[in-house]
């Protein structure tokens, strides 16, 4: 049966766990604890099976610990025109002679906070000073897909503002996260305590991202705004559709619709590209779909850039109505409205329910 009789769509995001080996210490993530054999790990021709879609994030653990990675961005600028690597920034040699053979590449550098702070969470010393001065020469060698993100937990909230600033006189992407707990992080404790303090932040962040004059900005508010009602323990403004247009590959093959699966609510691969012949075997499989099912009535509320950024776009009316309503009222100098609402598209009343489980 083929993609439109099934129903099903073809993915247009795909993200490559390439290791699960880390120099970094992080306090917010133990995947480091758990590195991958490297003989096991998926290798570049592997990848060639993977279908042609819209964009290609890298991750890992730490993807510039694959001496290989050149050859596994070859083969993903085979199916996407646009990669982005998601790094901590540690091996900065490695970054730029990847940079210098691929000017198109995407770096993003996870930034927890100013050096101290950043230091400290990350659990290794000079880790802010490796990262700032790879993405400073980065932008001299005039790569422009450059940037840093920042993983919000309980103390570097208010640090975040000040790695806004820095990115705006940078001119670099910024991006947030708050931490989550899943499999993937082997984190389960991750909870923020001082959700007024980080609550007041992101609010503050969301004000400034109003004064730009960029809609990218705004609607990054929007996506602040959801992280909001996530800290606050809300269910998702907008449905999770995970496996509906992105899926995860995970270091051994696996594919999975998102990486904020917990084994105690429940985490099913829909298969394996070691073991596929094609990628459609997996992807419109009866196993495929049963995992979309359970994507349906997922008991947790995840908002991470991976899963939010797709329904964003297909219902795109609701963030475009809060985004000009609080674009009017920035010019105007009122406040904005930052109420959380819950967005009916006809969701499972069970998804994000966790008090059914
Ligand atoms: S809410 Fe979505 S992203 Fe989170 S675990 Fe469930 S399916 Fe995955």
């Amino acid at each position: 049966m083929n993609n439109k009789q099934n129903n099903i769509l073809a993915p247009t995001d795909m993200c490559i766990i390439t290791t699960y080996r880390c120099p970094m210490r992080c306090k917010m993530c133990n995947i480091w604890q758990h590195p991958t054999e490297k003989s096991k790990e998926i290798k570049a021709k592997d990848l060639e099976i993977l279908p042609n879609v819209k964009f290609v994030n890298i991750t890992g653990g730490e993807p510039f610990v694959r001496e290989d990675l050149n050859e596994i961005v070859d083969v993903l600028f085979s199916k996407s025109p646009r990669v982005v690597i998601s790094t901590s920034g540690w091996f900065s040699d490695r970054i730029i002679a990847l940079a210098k053979q691929y000017p198109k590449i995407g770096i993003r550098i996870s930034i927890e906070g100013l050096s101290m702070k950043n230091d400290e969470l990350r659990g290794q010393q000079g880790g802010f000073d490796k990262g700032l001065k790879t993405l400073l020469e980065l932008r001299d060698m005039g790569i422009k897909d450059i940037g840093f993100g920042i993983t919000v937990s309980n103390n570097n909230s208010e640090d975040m503002l000040s790695l806004y600033r820095l990115s705006k006189n940078l001119n670099m992407e910024f991006a947030t996260a708050a931490f989550h707990n899943s499999y993937y992080f082997h984190k389960y404790d991750n909870c923020i305590t001082n959700k007024d303090k980080v609550i007041k932040d992101f609010e503050e962040l969301i004000r400034l991202q109003f004064k730009e004059h960029s809609p990218k900005a705004w609607f990054r508010a929007f996506f602040n705004n959801g992280l909001i009602n996530y800290i606050e323990g809300n269910r998702r403004i907008l449905p999770c559709e995970a496996g509906l247009v992105n899926f995860f590959v995970d270091p051994y093959g696996e594919v999975y619709p998102c990486n904020g699966l917990e084994e105690r609510y429940w985490k099913e691969s829909m298969g394996n590209i070691l073991q596929a012949s094609n990628f459609s075997e997996i992807w419109e499989s009866e196993q495929a779909n049963k995992v979309r099912e359970k994507v349906r009535t997922c008991p947790k509320n995840c908002w991470m850039v991976g899963t939010a950024s797709p329904v964003m776009k297909k219902y795109i009316q609701y963030p475009l109505g809060w985004v000009l309503k609080n674009k009017m009222n920035s010019l105007l100098n009122r406040p904005l409205c930052l109420e959380k609402k819950w967005y009916d598209v006809g969701q499972s009343p069970e998804q994000g329910n966790l008090k059914q489980r």
